[in-house]
């Protein structure tokens, strides 16, 4: 998925630690104000004796707990006779905790016969700390309730979030074409075809005129279908950045919450946003989250309120005019999973392959991700797209990237061809960890599948064609076998068989040697076990089980229960497949038999130098006899040349 640039201000983060600094300054306040520590106590038998020799100016009875002895000057003579702070008259100098009663008859009884006596003055004085804190449990409890309800709707982030009682907006981000980075055709290598269907929605959106002057219609969705990384959403970006049109983006999990109907909610509210500020587009990504055929998953009971969503759309869809401006378009990888409801005319009913980029498509990926760096002079794009097979668009910017970062940390002025090899392999096949403890005898293991796998390879006409083997390992493999795969577009059997026979070569190559088996070989196997069931039930291309297929495109079986064949034809699934299995092993043992001392060879190379080409495979078992067809995919680009443009 596409990073997708913020364009909410970034709102600052404010952490809970004014919380922590709001109760500290409470608990200090009250330490420091809400107590009168500093002035010393008194008992009662000292002020009955301050009172009978008449020094005291007054005392006062704070709220009828506490009495507050202030000395005339005579006792500030006698008791205090440097009083530096010059407290004399501000400050109380003593206080007496004492119930009103007591003190009123204590005083009445020290004073008698005396002429002038102190009289004591009632005062009630809020305390103000006290106070807070006697609220503060209340406090904490109103805080802690709306940290909890931040929490539920979103954490307070995005659009909408924040508050409750925005949790049914909806979270769509809205990118200016004035105000955000611009995405356009440009950004967007190969993907031709793609790209001129798209073009029609930009004229769509251009000229609304032209199209609804004789009475047509402009559709209102467009579904992207294609792998992960294909460049999706930066299509549909582009799309907006060509209009000149705002693009809202939104996910389809964003939708779903665990309340019900907010999905509906939001989905509505993302319809009402966009119609204001229609012509625009509306792209939502990953819609197979919402858009999964309804009433299908007997598992999940808690199924309605995604379905009500999905309801809500398609009702949307319908609603909106035509003519309304508003496009939707949408992303899956998955659009054999969807509603058919969603497809049908009228919503989605164009639907654009996004295809894995070809030669020609990731050479131009490489240009596009290339422009703003500096590369050495030895880089090639056209060697670079050939050893990226398989590879996305994301994939080869995440080539480009991580090449420039390594040789950054090479201190390198400019990015080299090995930097991006090195990328590559990283990619493919996770961090090198150079410093895994491996025994002798573990390396030796090692080192023997992975020339199995070389060897058998290199002997079988439609295996895959090796570029490199190494025992370094990487991520979770030990050893790893780099492969050229050709681009086919259909597979035959044999193909398919020759790939297993390689994939086993591994560990037929450690029965050979070592006469015993190891769990190295799992992955191999998991392949393979794979492959095999695969071309029995899926593809038709076993024999016994004939030309039946137990694919199911739309989906569904992954919820049922039920094998949509019976046990005996299970049994015999499970016969063919292990027959299938087996017989390609005995193949790779006999290659391997055949080859043993070339296989010997290789693995030494590999366990001197850790890595080896297809160089030193020329060189143990001589040039491969076949030569296959090159798929260039310059035809289309001749042709092309060839006709010049009829304007
Ligand atoms: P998807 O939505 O199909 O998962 P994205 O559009 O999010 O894929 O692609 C992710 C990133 O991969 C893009 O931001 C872009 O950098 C890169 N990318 C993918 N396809 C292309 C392409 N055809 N041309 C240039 N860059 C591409």
């Amino acid at each position: 998925m596409a990073e997708i640039p913020n364009n909410n201000k970034p709102k600052k983060k404010i952490g809970f630690y004014w919380v922590y600094i709001v109760l500290i300054a409470f608990f200090i306040g009250s330490i420091v104000f809400g107590s009168t520590s500093s002035v010393k106590e008194t008992t009662m038998t000292d002020l009955s004796k301050m009172l009978k020799e008449q020094d005291i100016e007054k005392i006062e009875l704070i709220n009828g707990k506490t009495a507050e002895i202030y000395l005339n000057e005579q006792g500030m003579r006698k008791y205090f006779p440097n009083d530096t702070k010059q407290t004399f008259g501000k400050t109380p100098n003593y206080t007496l905790k004492v119930s009103e009663d007591r003190l009123y008859t204590k005083v009445d009884e020290a004073q008698q016969g005396l002429s002038n006596p102190v009289e004591v003055i009632p005062i009630d004085r809020a305390n103000f700390w006290g106070e807070i804190i006697g609220w503060l449990p209340l406090l904490l409890i109103i805080v802690f309730w709306i940290l909890i309800m931040r929490r539920m709707s979103g954490g307070g982030s995005g659009m909408g979030g924040g508050q409750i009682f925005s949790i049914g907006k909806s979270k769509a981000q809205l990118y200016d074409q004035e105000k955000d980075n611009k995405t356009t055709f440009k950004d967007v290598a190969g993907l031709e075809e793609a790209k001129e269907e798209v073009m029609e929605i930009v004229d769509f959106l251009k000229n609304p005129g032209r199209y609804t002057r004789l009475g047509g219609k402009i559709p209102k969705g467009v579904l992207l279908v294609g792998p992960p990384g294909t460049g999706k959403t930066l299509l549909a970006k582009s799309v907006a950045g060509e209009a000149n049109v705002p693009f809202f983006s939104i996910s389809g999990s964003d939708f779903v919450e665990m309340f019900v109907g907010v999905g509906a909610s939001r989905v509505r509210d993302l319809f009402k946003q966009a119609k204001e500020k229609s012509p625009c587009i509306i792209f939502i990504d990953e819609i197979d989250a919402i858009g999964r055929a309804r009433g299908k998953n007997i598992m999940s009971g808690g199924n309605d309120e995604r379905e009500s969503t999905l309801n809500q759309l398609l009702t949307e869809m319908d609603g909106f005019g035509t003519n309304s401006g508003v496009i939707v378009l949408a992303a899956t990888n998955r659009a054999d999973i969807l509603d058919k409801a969603l497809m049908r005319a009228g919503r989605f009913d164009r639907q654009i392959y996004v295809e894995l980029p070809d030669l020609n498509g990731r050479r131009e990926i490489f240009e596009v991700h290339m422009r703003g760096l500096k590369l050495g002079t030895d880089v090639d794009k056209e060697f670079l797209a050939k050893q990226t097979p398989g590879f996305s668009g994301a994939d080869i910017a995440n080539v480009c990237n991580e090449a420039a970062l390594i040789a950054a940390r090479k201190n390198k002025e400019n990015i080299e061809k090995q930097d991006f090899l090195d990328a590559i392999d990283r990619i493919v096949g996770g961090l090198e960890k150079k410093n895994s403890v491996i025994t002798e005898s573990e390396k030796k293991v090692i080192a023997y599948h992975e020339a199995g796998h070389a060897t058998t390879s290199w002997m079988l006409e439609y295996a895959h064609p090796l570029v490199k083997v190494t025992i370094v390992p990487r991520g979770k493999a030990l050893g790893a076998a780099w492969y050229l795969p050709d681009e086919r577009q259909i597979t035959t059997k044999e193909q398919m068989y020759h790939e297993m026979i390689a994939t086993l070569g591994g560990r037929a190559a450690e029965q050979i040697i070592f006469g015993q088996i190891s769990t190295g070989a799992l992955n191999d196997l998991e392949k393979v076990s794979k492959q095999a069931h695969a071309m029995v039930m899926y593809y038709g291309l076993d024999e016994t089980i004939g030309n039946v297929s137990y694919y199911d495109s739309t989906g569904q079986q992954e919820y049922s229960f039920q094998k949509p064949f019976s046990e005996k034809t299970a049994e015999k699934i499970d016969a063919e497949v292990s027959k299938l299995i087996e017989s390609a092993y005995q193949e790779a043992l006999r290659i391997l038999n055949e080859h043993k001392d070339g296989l010997a060879q290789l693995a030494q190379k590999l366990i001197d130098k850790e890595v080896i080409f297809s160089d030193d495979l020329v060189a143990i078992f001589g040039e491969r006899p076949w030569k296959h067809e090159e798929r260039t995919f310059k035809r289309r680009n001749e042709e092309k040349e060839e006709k010049p443009e009829e304007a």
